[in-house]
């Protein structure tokens, strides 16, 4: 049955994005391996280096960026921008700059957003070598004209692309993938809710039971998804659904995109979950827009692999900016996000189809104390009209998800129903 959210897992979570949110990642160095390092005191993942250079289908990984400083400082030497104020006050990737210019020559490179005066946008310059800064643009407004002393300490060199992976084999060989990008600054929703979300789910799949093998992978954003699937082609027919997890955390509904097929089994269960929290219209078609679904959806992959958040990127003004902070998110969203998913996951890993043993007319169920003999349909109660339609559509075809998209009923009602009738040798499995 559908329990409560789990608060206290959503307030873990939190708190980890609190821990993580100061740290300047990007889609490769110290930043990222400063965070895959933390997540390990919560799962043994696995961290993987690929050296730059290494040509990944069409890409290349690119050199490693890290940033020590970097600050705008006016005539007086007064800071007007700082990193250490904030992450998202250097363009991502920003090549070593040391020199002065008049505001004229600096402000090509000021980003700001006018219709939002009052955040800094995120802005990154991955694949041209390139500088700038992102402000308010109330404090962009408030330079005076003059000369500025810009400097930002980095360096972009040959290195390594990091990214994190938890496997956790289950009996069968068949694997979820479980995916977040873990390359943004400090942003709460868009990466860190999803990196949380990720690390929780690492955490409960280690200690279950499992039917399926679990894969976790904590990857920079496009080039990460890209790296991994060029290194692991073959695992990847291993794959019998997943989910890229971001904007997990913000006080919207929960959505689900679907993956390139359409009909995987992974979208056929979070339909259902969502159907049951009452958003089914959060249910959308597949597009090549987003995060890394698009990879794993591409043409020659074509993986089930569907793509849950809240608000979905770009759709909450708050996106890729200084507003995506530790309130933005909620211990409440989040805890839902990890219940529904949780749910998701149960129905692929529970699902599977029986045959009724004697399929002539309905079994005597009051005589095996599985039928309380209430008059009429209105008065069944949920777990008996459940029994009624497993016994009804087990014809070794239907699946439990099947029949529980068919009778209305949620899926975890008629799993238990189906363990009732199994106990009593009334179905098998297909
Ligand atoms: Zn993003």
């Amino acid at each position: 049955m559908l329990s409560a959210p789990p608060l206290a897992v959503g307030e873990a979570m939190h708190q980890l994005i609190a821990e993580l949110f100061p740290i300047c990642r990007s889609i490769t160095g110290d930043g990222v391996r400063q965070t895959l390092a933390r997540l390990q005191e919560h799962v043994p993942l696995t961290i993987h280096e690929v050296p730059t250079g290494t040509p990944v289908f069409d890409w290349i990984v690119p050199k490693e960026w890290n940033v020590r400083d970097a600050w705008v400082k006016n005539a007086r030497g007064e800071l007007v921008i700082d990193l250490r104020q904030s992450t998202l006050h250097v363009v991502s990737y920003s090549v070593p700059v040391r020199r002065r210019l008049s505001l004229a020559e600096l402000r090509p490179r000021l980003h700001s957003i006018p219709g939002q005066p009052d955040i800094i946008p995120y802005r990154t310059n991955y694949y041209r070598e390139d500088w700038g800064f992102c402000l308010s643009h109330n404090r962009l407004e408030a330079m005076e004209d003059g000369e500025y002393e810009v400097c930002i300490d980095s360096t972009l060199a040959p290195g390594a692309l990091t990214y994190g992976e938890y496997f956790v084999p289950g009996v069968s060989p068949e694997e979820i993938l479980i995916s977040c990008h873990c390359c943004h600054p400090s942003l709460a929703n868009d990466n860190l809710s999803g990196v949380a979300l990720t690390t929780m789910l690492g955490r409960r799949a280690a200690t279950q039971r499992l039917l399926l093998s679990y894969r976790f992978l904590f990857i920079p954003a496009t080039i990460g998804s890209i790296t991994w699937l060029a290194c692991n082609q073959a695992a990847t027919t291993r794959i019998k659904g997943g989910l890229v997890l971001s904007c997990v955390g913000d006080r919207g509904p929960v959505t689900y995109k679907k993956s390139r097929r359409g009909d995987a089994s992974i979208d056929h269960a979070a339909a259902h979950v969502l159907r049951h929290r009452g958003v089914p219209e959060r249910v959308r078609d597949f597009a090549p827009y987003g995060h890394d679904e698009r990879q794993y959806c591409s043409p020659g992959f074509n993986l089930p692999v569907g793509c849950f958040t809240r608000t979905p990127n770009g759709e909450f003004p708050e996106y890729h900016s200084s507003a995506d902070d530790l309130d933005f998110v909620t211990a409440e969203s989040l805890a839902d996000s990890y219940a529904a998913v949780t749910e998701i996951v149960e129905i692929i890993e529970q699902n599977r189809s029986y045959v009724r043993l004697n399929p002539m007319c309905e079994p005597q169920l009051g005589r095996r104390g599985l039928y309380h003999g209430l008059a009429g349909r209105a008065q069944l109660a949920d777990v008996e009209m459940a029994l009624l339609w497993v016994l009804n559509l087990s014809d070794g075809g239907a699946s439990l998800l099947d029949i529980a998209e068919r009778a209305g009923i949620h899926f975890s009602l008629v799993r238990g129903a189906a363990d009732m009738l199994l106990s009593e040798g009334l179905i098998r499995a297909a």
